[in-house]
């Protein structure tokens, strides 16, 4: 599948992170060294493993990032040192963007290499501007070129007498800072000033932004609009199809930028349901878990299964805990022993139900006296021991209210939760410089964390168009303790539940 001290050229495509090909995942997956362009998708790099070398080239000409040299010798240096080289670019990588002169570099040293094609912006971003760039009835070509050819001396220097006669769609990558000028040279050579024309910025990403116009008045139109590089740019008569295909701005959630504070393992899930939707998702884990202080009561815990009737688990994060930790110690699921298991909430008996166990009782609510009122309703308590699986320093009106029935109550801690400071895809630097319209809080932890971390009546008075969203009134009662209302709160106290009630506040 690999072989080492090889580089290979990987197509990360253009933005939206499910368009890397399965063959760049999987070869993400295997390197020892991730070296990535500006325009990759920084969420691509969690597929390499975390031993892997990641190096973030950071645009040279605007912020002194690697210069194109210092890059090439830095894939040639790994190659030779043996390792499995992954050097993501944008798009595809031999569509403009150099990686031909790269691969050159390497056949001159001798270094294996392998090019992975990706989707490029070329096609992806008229895609997702609901633009197809051939149709049976308006054209049947189209032409691709960069509208930053400079040096008139050049042996590449395009020639827009000829280009102007080319019929077909017309794609300009790199044509932003010299819109005005190639639109008009265009013009000068005889196509119509009245010639369709769309202009579309990140495109395939939750940022999209895109405008229509023609080639006499686009340049204006996107300087308005502030369409910044990088964008394509689209002549021809199939960007009237726009109006009609547009598919991905009209996503309900579209233009929207919504934040997710869920750990790392537990956020991607809740990501995808909002990207679906077409939300530009920041995804800035507040939390983490951690072992907890207090090891005893676990191993304790751990030897004496066989003596619960009930073992009771709280979160997904509490099962996936539990479920390491016992594996660890045993080899045979039957030293779970027969104690009944009780899951509050879908989400928690769904990751129960992944290890082929039965739920006996489903409280749910997260609310310590109604779970307490489930078992009370399921059959008497009374003098039956009962392990907690779940948080250390969680809630204590739970087991207070367990205990109230009559029941023997162990309250186990499997993990502690703490703050996650970690900023790897660079979005909580985003949040703090743009904001967000949507802030989810899905637990108390998450609100108390992301508190900690960025000083949330700070960061609502600072930006007047954020709303918060609560997944339910345990998490709506820590927002309360700083004094702030959240403007929904999940009718069911689900991740669906939340991103339904966030749909309808829209
Ligand atoms: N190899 C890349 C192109 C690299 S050149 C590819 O195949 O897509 C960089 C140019 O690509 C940008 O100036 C812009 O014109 C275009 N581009 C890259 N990503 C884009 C995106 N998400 N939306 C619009 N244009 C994009």
């Amino acid at each position: 599948m690999k072989s080492k001290g090889t580089v290979y050229l990987v197509g990360a495509g253009p933005g939206d992170a499910g368009l890397l090909t399965l063959r760049g995942a999987e070869l993400l997956r295997g390197a020892d060294v991730v070296v990535c362009d500006v325009l990759v998708n920084p969420e691509l790099l969690r597929l390499a493993p975390p031993t892997a070398e990641i190096i973030a080239r950071g645009n040279h000409k605007r912020n002194g990032g690697l210069a194109q040299e210092e890059l090439t010798a830095i894939l040639i240096a790994r190659a030779r040192a043996g390792k499995s080289v992954v050097r993501l670019k944008g798009g595809d990588p031999f569509v403009f963007g150099r990686g031909g002169e790269e691969a050159e570099a390497l056949a001159a040293e001798k270094i294996p290499f392998v090019v992975v094609p990706g989707v490029s912006s070329v096609v992806a971003a008229a895609t997702y501007a609901g633009i197809p760039l051939t149709h049976r009835k308006l054209c049947s070509s189209f032409t691709v070129f960069t509208g930053h050819s400079d040096a008139e001396e050049s042996e590449t220097a395009l020639r827009y007498e000829q280009i102007a006669k080319i019929p077909g769609t017309k794609v300009v990558l790199m044509g932003m800072d010299n819109l005005g000028d190639w639109t008009q040279a265009l013009i000068a050579q005889g196509m119509s000033p009245q010639s369709p024309v769309a202009v579309v910025e990140r495109g395939t990403t939750g940022r999209q932004k895109s405008v229509a116009g023609t080639l006499a008045t686009i340049a204006a139109l996107a300087a308005r609009e502030k369409i910044a590089p990088p964008a394509i740019t689209i002549v021809g008569d199939v960007v009237k199809l726009r109006d009609k295909l547009n598919w991905f701005e009209r996503l309900p959630l579209f233009g929207k930028r919504v934040v997710v504070t869920r750990s790392r393992i537990q956020a991607p899930k809740l990501s995808k349901r909002f990207s679906d939707l077409g939300a530009e998702v920041l995804e800035i884990p507040a939390v983490k878990s951690e072992l907890p202080d207090d090891k005893q009561d676990l191993v304790d815990a751990l030897l004496e299964l066989n003596s619960y009737d009930w073992l009771v688990f709280t979160s997904v994060n509490g099962v996936t805990t539990f479920f390491d930790l016992f594996f660890r110690r045993f080899q045979d699921l039957r030293d779970l022993g027969g104690a009944k298991i009780a899951a509050v909430g879908p989400a928690t008996a769904a990751k129960l139900r992944e290890y082929h166990l039965q739920i006996d009782l489903m409280p749910e609510e997260f609310i310590g006296r109604k779970i307490a009122g489930a078992f009370a309703k399921h059959s008497s308590i009374e003098n039956t021991k009962i392990c907690l699986l779940r948080a250390e320093k969680a809630n204590p009106d739970l087991p207070r209210a367990l205990e109230e029935l009559g029941a023997i109550v162990d309250d186990v801690g499997l993990y502690k939760t703490v703050m996650e400071t970690d900023d790897f895809s660079g979005a909580a630097g985003d949040f703090r410089q743009q904001g967000a319209d949507w802030l989810t809080f899905t637990s108390g932890s998450t609100v108390e964390f992301f508190h900690q971390r960025f000083d949330l009546p700070k960061v609502v008075k600072q930006f007047p168009g954020l709303r918060i969203a609560s997944i339910g009134p345990e998490t709506s009662k820590a927002l309360a303790a700083l004094k702030i209302t959240p403007a929904v709160e999940a009718g069911e106290h689900t991740t669906g539940g939340l991103v339904a009630a966030l749909l309808k506040a829209k």
